[in-house]
């Protein structure tokens, strides 16, 4: 007995002790993930492994409330953390124990646990909020989006504050479970499987899943009413796609193109590989914006991307993102061109395969079309800038530097490259250097001269994306092939579907 007590006081004084010393040893957090674009968005200090999203929503209202339990590991001793939201939040709970919060700057909820969080440990987040997103303005925006039938959340590189508290950079990625409960007869879409419904007292519950690692600008919330298709690809892949039920004239054009997306995953399957996730799928809600987003399984597009007609370039691109963007994910903003540059490259080959012009024939044309003083040669594809991330040259530059690849290390060594990438990074993240290596090791070829001059360099290149060694590249030595001096080549057919997916991330802000 007195031998325990000896004991007990012993720890209890190394306990006293160590407090004065740890405590200094605990450090807040980082208000941001280091991006060099967006220094404030994701945080410091911790990982996500699984968000648990918990909402009730009312459509007629725009009320959203619920609670995200947040799954983390510390991956260093911290006294505080942040997490990236913009709704009002009423209680923060670490590990059980009521947790200080208080907000700052933009986006940011500052939370100090009751006892702080060694390294290596895990914790177990609890934050209740609610608001009415619409009405809520970070940067003078909300990307919250309001429908005659409810709302949407989908955006790049914002859109998570409006829904959920989070970790908002795609730097970590981490499983989610989106749990809704609607008014009965409103439906409830999100990524990945909806695992189960159930109806009690004039609510709906959805219940979705998404397994694999995503970023959070990739998970995405509509709640509407919707006509529902659901089907299984040929390789076993179920597809769930959702339509608004008042799309009015585009509504057909929006099923004709959408309806495709088992097909065209299937055919994408052949240049990039396994798809890497257990469902794909699209939703058209009935919102004013032009964009598409390649929200993960589940795409977002908005109806005026059909008001054409049927649109299959675009469905490619946001299925394409499903490889690059989604599974292989950006470590940082400024190496969007891994994303949006092999979209873009998708239409192209989407446009050869179709007979509408080969990617040779379009890049040709879009190197021809700009004229060497044209402010589009201005913008770095490669680090274009957080102003430019997704202008034209990102997209359209990106994919002629990807042909100009393509003809330096030939056709075989190319769809290698196009194929092992986003097998070999799968559900992880990667920079422009790392793909420089990957391409120089698989091809044997020093490409550093390919990516300064196409991705690196604020000048239109002196040559453009010609096969070495044939008469179109002696031709091209010389400064012909501007539009000022008219050779510019025909306009491959696809080029106007094309075009028309040039607002796709363009977010209204
Ligand atoms: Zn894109």
């Amino acid at each position: 007995m007195r031998k325990r007590l000896i004991v007990s006081a012993a720890s209890a004084l190394s306990l006293f002790l160590a407090v004065p010393a740890s405590a200094a040893d605990f450090q807040p957090g980082a208000a941001g993930a280091g991006d060099p674009y967006y220094p404030t968005y994701g945080n410091g200090g911790y990982n996500v492994s699984h968000y648990d999203i918990r909402l009730k929503y009312q459509p007629a209202t725009d009320e959203l409330e619920g609670t995200t339990t947040i799954l983390a590991t510390a991956t260093q001793d911290l006294s505080r953390f942040n997490l990236d939201f913009a709704l009002n939040v009423s209680e923060v709970r670490v590990n059980g124990r009521p947790a200080a919060f208080r907000t700052s700057g933009e986006q940011e909820l500052e939370v100090t646990p009751a006892r702080p969080l060694a390294k290596g440990s895990q914790a177990t987040v609890v934050v209740r909020y609610k608001g009415v997103p619409s009405t809520v303005k970070r940067y003078g925006f909300t990307a919250w989006l309001r429908t005659p039938d409810g709302g949407v959340a989908a955006g790049e590189p914002e859109g998570a504050w409006w829904w959920f508290p989070s970790n908002d950079h795609p730097s970590d990625k981490a499983a989610f479970d989106v749990s809704v409960l609607v008014p009965d007869g409103s439906q409830v879409i999100s990524n990945g499987i909806l695992t189960g419904t159930s109806s009690q007292a004039g609510w709906t519950r959805y219940s979705w899943r998404e397994n694999k690692p995503q970023a959070t600008y990739l998970a995405t919330l509509a709640v509407g009413k919707f006509d529902i298709t659901q089907d299984t690809t040929p390789s076993g892949l179920p597809v769930y796609n959702a339509y608004s039920k008042d799309l009015g004239d585009n509504a057909d054009a929006a099923r004709a193109s959408v309806e495709r997306t088992g097909e065209l995953v299937d055919w994408l399957s052949g240049y990039f590989g396994d798809y890497p996730f257990s469902s794909v799928g699209g939703y058209v809600p009935n919102v004013p914006t032009g964009y598409a987003l390649e929200s993960q399984t589940r795409v977002f597009y908005s109806p005026r991307q059909f008001a054409k007609g049927a649109n299959t370039s675009v469905v490619v691109h946001e299925l394409a993102h499903q490889w690059y963007g989604d599974s292989v994910s950006l470590s940082r903003w400024s190496d969007i061109w891994l994303n949006e540059g092999f979209a873009r490259y998708s239409q192209l080959l989407w446009s050869e395969h179709e007979n509408e012009g080969t990617a040779q024939e379009l890049a040709d044309y879009i190197y021809a079309s700009h004229p060497a003083d044209d402010a589009f040669w201005t913008v770095k594809p490669g680090d274009p800038g957080a102003d430019n991330q997704f202008s034209g040259a990102v997209y359209d530059r990106g994919a002629v530097a990807i042909q100009a690849l393509r003809n330096t290390v030939g056709d075989d060594t190319f769809f290698q490259i196009l194929k092992g990438w986003p097998t070999e990074r799968r559900y992880g993240n990667a920079t422009i250097p790392e793909f420089q290596a990957y391409a120089e090791k698989v091809s044997g070829k020093k490409l550093g001269d390919l990516f300064t001059t196409w991705l690196f360099t604020p000048a239109k290149p002196a040559v453009g994306p010609v096969p070495a060694g044939t008469a179109a590249a002696a031709a091209s030595l010389a400064p012909g092939l501007d539009r000022a001096d008219g050779q510019l080549p025909a306009e491959p057919k696809s080029w106007k579907k094309i075009q028309e997916t040039n607002s796709l991330h363009d977010a209204g802000h």
